[in-house]
């Protein structure tokens, strides 16, 4: 055995690991081995952002302590890694930085100022994520803006049409103007804003009807005023007609019980579309629709003197002429729920559009069923994936008139419209960069590319699949479904969800068995951690004074698995303080080993046994802890047995043993080397660095721990007199020191005779532990006595009292 050196530059030993893990393939997943089970990571591709936060540590942190457990539990670890590329994200970070909109420059160019932005950007997360001592497999690193991932991108569109799983249609969905994109229900932020209600009148022949609105821009797209059947104000309009005001258009009165009597006025204007109440009438009354805007927000002709404006321009300038002409009957104050752009905080209208859809409510209940069948950690965050499944109302759209993203993979026939799909074979394409060679059934040959591509969530909701190594790996299947996606909390509803209908469309199976799920990453002042704020830590700051180790500690331990945590200083410090003491105690263990022969076995005594059980106790309750994904009670019971009884008293009680010779020497030794190998195994999915670095000093030069096995709880070695007599004589050592202390004399001075007294029980297991407390405090003649006595009290043990000569 080496010996471990009394200095350790700790961030160069963790950049040494690093490199070598990678030349040794150590995380490598075998796709040809059959003899271990598997356990497959579906790591989410982040969106590289060029910032790798605290957040994303406390993730990766997660994922890596999962992967690096199942390896020492026997398993064939698949941990891959990509980046999700695509999307309105790198588009608008793209616009910004250019000083560009997408339509300035040809689509090639913009998509390629898009692939150079997001390049140099993964460069700096894979960077953190080695830094951090991440065990991913490199070999499995992948894009999606790549064109092999589209490929299979492209394919799943194909499957899923063929199921007729996918369709296009004319439906209304969420629209940012700003982006000109179609975006899904998942992206819309819902906030509450202060706006104005105003009441406005509507002309009948029998006289005015007010209503309240918020948007009255929207009057010229309003095809109908519904009332409740059962308010007696208004029941004998039913059937009649109302005069918009302003545009003048007439309107028919309808009966509709979704309407409610007690908000406004009772009476409610239907438009194309104000909000998803009008979508759900003008389906149900089989109404017209009237475009209002164009994909860039601005008001049609329809609109009539205010066509050409922005729409909350037009609001304004309507709004002021009603007011002029009378026509606001009441204006008030109100707190409004408003939908924005994920990305650019724009409000967001609903428009009706042809758009691809892919069909998800259809597939409800089954996303229910399994998310009921599958494992949580924790478990209640289950419902938050059943909430958000039975709460949609639309189909996904899948298309978006942006750039950066997969294409769809269809043209049209000029002559008839007819779909004219890719062939498998033919993927992956871009319509319109490859025009297609082909007949349509009506004998045309020119065909019109789809301008659309998909939602970027497309891409990322298929990676269960695609890390499983569908569909070019026969054996793919063997890797599916994913043992387990780990995700945050924040978007269960996006990708949880995607990946759950996506899969359950295409395999008729669940995307993955279980769902571990992290929270957020607040500031020290308890407030959502951002650089605005001033309460953010950037990671290359706490890899540079700490390296990873450390905060990888306050990632396991700074709170429960599912709930938000904040990051501290201190748990990070906490954690350095605990690698010293363990390194420290790992070198005098190795020294003391220097001369240690596994052959010639002792006896253990009485302290051997009694940190033995403990050891046992703590394997048990962190291989438990592990199990259920709760790696804050793995670390606590860990570490608190390796520097609360391990280091404080196991090491300090048998210092004097090792030291010696014969049977107790050797005794200590073999019950040190057994020890030690367990807890820093224990520890090794935390801090796999450290643990890496003693390992393959102490025990294996060559293999690496995290390919050692997981230590088993040992029943046998469990042995309750021991403990309880063991904690007996610990607690006298430590008062008996204490008492030195409190005398001003130093710890290591040697004391002529101390006479203990307790009663039976306890004078017994004084008696089995003599020779450790005489050795530990260096006692000249020491006397057990049994009966109450002496003229200090023990804390803990008020029947057992000393008396101490120095
Ligand atoms: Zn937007
Ligand atoms: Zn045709």
């Amino acid at each position: 055995m080496n010996v471990l050196p009394r200095k350790m530059d700790f961030l160069q030993m963790e950049e040494k690991w690093q490199r070598q893990w990678e030349t040794e393939g150590t995380h490598r997943y075998d796709w040809d081995d059959d003899s271990r089970p598997v356990y497959s990571i579906d790591t989410p591709p982040p969106y590289p952002s060029g910032d790798f936060h605290m957040g994303n540590f406390l993730n990766w942190t997660y994922f890596d302590m999962r992967a690096r457990y199942k390896r020492m539990r026997g398993y064939n670890v698949l941990f891959p890694q990509g980046w999700d590329c695509h999307g309105l994200p790198t588009e608008v970070a793209v616009e910004k930085a250019k000083g560009v909109r997408k339509s300035d420059v040809p689509p090639d160019v913009f998509r390629r100022m898009c692939e150079e932005w997001i390049e140099q950007y993964i460069g700096v997360m894979k960077t953190a994520v080695i830094r951090m001592g991440c065990s991913v497999d490199w070999t499995t690193e992948y894009r999606t803006m790549e064109p092999e991932y589209m490929r299979k991108v492209q394919l799943s569109f194909l499957l899923l049409y063929d199921k007729d799983m996918i369709y296009k249609g004319e439906h209304p969905i969420n629209w940012c103007p700003r982006c000109e994109t179609a975006i899904a229900d998942a992206e819309v932020e819902h906030e509450t804003k202060r706006g104005k209600i105003y009441t406005v009148p509507f002309f009948t022949e029998d006289g005015e009807v007010l209503i309240a609105t918020t948007r009255p821009v929207y009057l010229p797209a309003c095809v109908a005023l519904g009332v409740h059947p059962g308010d007696e104000r208004y029941r004998r309009l039913i059937g009649g007609k109302a005069k918009v005001p302003v545009f003048g258009q007439e309107v028919p009165i309808i009966a509709n019980d979704e309407v409610d009597p007690e908000f406004g006025t009772g009476a409610m204007m239907i438009c194309t579309y104000g909000d998803k109440a009008d979508v759900v009438a003008v389906a149900r009354f089989n109404l017209p629709v009237v475009r209002l805007i164009d994909g860039k927000g601005t008001l049609l002709e329809v609109a009539g003197k205010y066509a050409g404006m922005p729409i909350q321009e037009g609001q304004e300038a309507l709004v002021k002429d009603m007011q002029e002409a009378g026509l606001i009957k009441e204006e008030q104050d109100l707190d409004q729920e408003v939908g924005l752009c994920w990305r650019c905080d724009t409000p967001i209208e609903v428009v009706t559009a042809r758009q691809w859809f892919m069909r998800t409510i259809s597939l409800t209940d089954r996303v229910v069923e399994t998310a009921k069948r599958i494992t949580w950690y924790p478990d209640w965050m289950r419902q938050r994936l059943i909430d958000w499944a039975t709460g949609l109302d639309w189909d996904w759209v899948l298309s978006r008139q942006r750039v950066f993203a997969t294409p769809v993979p269809a043209w049209y026939c000029t002559s008839c419209g007819k779909i004219r799909l890719a062939k498998p074979e033919e993927l992956p394409v871009d319509p319109k960069v490859t025009s297609i060679d082909d007949v349509c059934e009506c004998g045309g040959t020119e065909f019109t590319p789809d301008s659309d591509v998909m939602d970027t969530w497309f891409d990322s909701s298929l990676t269960c699949a695609i890390h499983a190594g569908w569909p070019d790996r026969p054996n793919w299947r063997k890797q599916f479904p994913a043992s387990v996606h780990p995700s945050g909390q924040d978007i269960i509803r996006t990708w949880a969800y995607y990946l759950m209908v996506r899969h359950l469309a295409l395999f008729d199976e669940t995307a993955y068995d279980s769902v571990l799920i992290n929270g957020m990453v607040f500031g020290s002042d308890g407030r959502m951690m951002s650089k605005s704020l001033g309460n953010y830590v950037a990671t290359p700051e706490v890899f540079s004074k700490y390296g990873a180790d450390a905060p990888r500690q306050w990632a396991a331990a700074g709170g429960s698995t599912g709930t938000d945590i904040p990051f501290r200083w201190e748990d990070v410090e906490y954690g350095w303080r605990f690698m010293r003491k363990l390194w420290n105690a790992c070198r005098f263990t190795s020294m003391r080993l220097q001369d240690y022969d596994p052959t010639n076995r002792a006896e253990p005594e009485l302290l051997d046994r009694w940190i033995v059980s403990k050891l046992q106790r703590t394997v048990k309750r962190a291989t438990e802890a592990m199990e259920d994904c709760d790696f804050m009670n793995t670390s606590e019971a860990t570490r608190n047995f390796i520097w609360h009884v391990f280091c404080d008293h196991y090491l300090e009680a048998a210092k004097t043993r090792l030291y010696g010779d014969g049977d107790g020497k050797k005794a200590a030794q073999q019950t040190l080397h057994y020890t030690v190998e367990r807890m820093i195994k224990l520890m090794a999915p935390i801090t796999p660095h450290i643990t890496e670095e003693i390992w393959r000093t102490m025990y294996d030069p060559d293999n690496s721990i995290n390919l050692s096995a997981w230590p088993e709880y040992d029943e046998t070695m469990i042995d309750e007199e021991a403990e309880k007599a063991g904690d007996i004589v610990i607690a006298a050592i430590s008062d008996i020191r204490r008492e030195k202390n409190r005398r001003g004399v130093s710890l290591n001075a040697s004391m002529k005779s101390v006479q203990l007294y307790a009663s039976g029980d306890d004078a017994k297991a004084l008696k089995l532990g003599s020779g450790d407390i005489k050795d530990t405090l260096k006692i000249e003649s020491l006397d057990i006595v049994a009966g109450g006595g002496g003229d200090a009290k023990l804390e803990d043990y008020p029947e057992i009292g000393f008396t101490v000569t120095l």
